[in-house]
């Protein structure tokens, strides 16, 4: 799989988030975890794998370094989120949406989360601030103003 720039993992979220507000605002579909079932099979195959860790053990595509993941509770190694595709059913009897795997020690944390609420909760890592342009009205090169 092509690593996705940041812009084309965050159309590609926003487009599953515009996809579920389709179906589900639209009526078609009620339960949201049919509406991303529907998106699945309707759009490209590439959009639900932007989560999934490579089973063998590759790294996260680039678009996920950017997101602080949570550490396993086991050995304290990073961990990969894994998308659930199955309904509720017999193979998939809790119902869960996503799963930590650990890459190290494949330890396994199972969440009813789906990825964008793992999207929302996770946090950003700090970034470094881009120099902002110096003002017209003579702003300092690093924004900090002085009054004399
Ligand atoms: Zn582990």
């Amino acid at each position: 799989m092509k690593e996705l720039t940041e812009q084309e993992f965050q159309d590609r979220i926003q487009a599953i988030v515009r996809a579920q507000k389709i179906f589900i605002e639209s009526g078609i579909i009620t339960n949201i975890t049919d509406a991303f079932k529907l998106y699945q099979e309707v759009l490209a195959e590439r959009e639900r794998e932007i989560f999934i860790t490579s089973s063998t053990g590759g790294r996260l595509p680039a678009a996920l370094d950017k997101y602080i993941r949570p550490k396993c509770s086991k050995c304290d190694a990073d961990m990969g989120l894994r998308v659930i595709n199955e309904p509720k059913g017999y193979r998939n009897v809790n119902g869960y949406k996503t799963c930590w795997e650990c890459f190290n020690c494949a330890h396994e944390e199972y969440s009813y989360k789906t990825i964008e609420e793992w999207m929302k909760e996770l946090n950003v890592k700090s970034q470094p601030q881009p120099q902002p342009k110096s003002s017209p009205c003579g702003g300092k090169e690093d924004g900090i103003y002085y009054s004399s």
